[in-house]
């Protein structure tokens, strides 16, 4: 129910953000969550080409001169009157700039009001003064956005901005002595989806590859082995390799079917009388409970021994071979010999304690005869358990991304740049 409320209530708050423009907090800070980003364009005000042009640009003026210049380009703002309050806000909330050298400049233009804004911070103002700011905004911007073209007069504005930012004769001026993205969160990388589907893709086809040769040197290698002992080698490697299957996306499945063809081999090989040498015939499963007891039909049903019949069709010799299957929690049981022994009770004798250990009895009751064996075991005695101290705060997903996260200098602005409308 207040999960329900939640997702209201946010639908309701992101409806009403829309129809009355961008708060401060409702600007998505790009460059946050990946390093390589430095245009925010939440409302697709800017085209993708523009965008991808506009942060190759911006990350060369960060790299060459240490000056952080920002693109924010929103369809409104909350406050349209008070653009120049908007953009001093949210260049103290991203702290955009060097806090050693003030060298941030927001760009930020709200489309709908027609307003537009260059901020500056204090140490860029030399380079960059209030009065150039303007001439940007009416010479670069203006015109084009008069026209429509919100590509165009944007990347003329930031053009302009990054030329001056990166001239040799201010490099000193504005050069700060704190690395790009030093604040970064070392812990906040994004995890990075693609790059570990294409790793998991890489892991998959190796195991495939090399469950496929597993497979294939078992099979030779039991090639000449009895059929009872080769096929119980193979059946031991059959779950887990059909777990492996399924774990990476169905990749080994040519080591699996190779697998279950050999072992159905081994079951149907020729085989030859013992007392004539003529060919023998194997029983299908409904016929050769005609000659197998009441005990290995029921180690048959309980899929703990699979037996095969074969029949010589000119003297009448029966051959029964078992299959064991090692994986059933059957055991032999000691009275009439059927592999029907299975654990019916666990029951506690003496309880352990942290002094000393304790004893238990396991019985188990055989399927086939209801002989019952009792195995008394001990039961280690109890450790104090140590403290565990779990790790809080886990690490979101952060999905898609591909690079990880960058932060700003922590600079501040005078509020300096200048803002019009067109
Ligand atoms: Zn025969
Ligand atoms: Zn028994």
């Amino acid at each position: 129910m207040n999960r329900l409320l939640t997702i209201i209530l946010s639908a309701v708050m992101a409806v009403a953000a829309y129809a009355a423009g961008r708060s401060v907090d409702d600007i998505p800070n790009v460059h946050v969550a990946d390093r390589t980003r430095y245009v925010s364009n939440p409302d697709g005000v800017l085209s993708d080409a523009t965008v991808a042009r506009l942060d190759t640009m911006l990350a060369r003026v960060w790299a060459s001169s240490s000056a952080e210049v920002v693109v924010v380009a929103v369809a409104d703002i909350d406050r349209p009157d008070d653009i120049d309050g908007f953009a001093t806000d949210l260049f103290e909330k991203w702290g955009i700039g060097k806090s050693d050298r003030d060298n941030g400049v927001l760009i930020l233009m709200a489309r709908d009001s027609r307003k537009a804004v260059i901020r500056t911070g204090r140490g860029i103002e030399g380079p960059l003064p209030d009065i150039v700011a303007g001439r940007i905004l009416r010479n670069d911007m203006f015109p084009r956005f008069r026209e429509g073209d919100y590509d165009g007069g944007i990347t003329a504005a930031t053009e302009r901005v990054a030329r001056i930012a990166t001239d040799p004769r201010y490099a000193e001026e504005i050069k700060s002595a704190i690395a790009n993205d030093a604040g970064a969160q070392r812990g906040g990388e994004a995890f990075n989806g693609d790059e570990f589907f294409s790793w998991f893709l890489r892991m998959a086809i190796f195991v495939g590859i090399a469950a496929f040769i597993v497979v294939a040197a078992m099979v030779i290698a039991n090639r000449r082995k009895e059929p009872q002992q080769a096929w119980r080698t193979l059946n031991d490697v059959k779950a887990p390799l059909l777990f492996c299957t399924f774990l990476f996306m169905g990749i080994p499945l040519a080591a699996y079917l190779l697998l279950v063809w050999q072992m159905h081999r081994i079951r149907t090989r020729k085989r030859l009388c013992p007392n004539c040498n003529s060919r023998m015939k194997r029983l299908n499963e409904e016929s050769d409970n005609a000659y197998l007891t009441p005990a290995q039909d029921a180690e048959e049903r309980l899929n703990s021994i699979d037996y095969d019949v074969w029949l010589c069709p000119t003297c009448g010799e029966t051959d029964i071979i078992p299959f064991v299957n090692k994986k059933s929690s059957y055991t032999v049981c000691e009275n009439c010999g059927a592999r029907l022994a299975t654990l019916t009770a666990n029951r506690t004798l003496i309880k352990p304690t942290t002094a000393r250990a304790g004893q238990g009895v396991r019985t188990y009751t055989c399927m086939s005869c209801r002989h019952t064996k009792d195995v008394v075991y001990q039961i280690p005695k109890l450790v104090t358990p140590p403290v565990v101290i779990v790790p809080g705060g886990g690490r979101g997903f952060g999905g898609g991304g591909g690079f990880s996260g960058g932060s700003f200098g922590g600079g501040s602005t005078m509020g300096g740049g200048a803002s019009g409308g067109w």
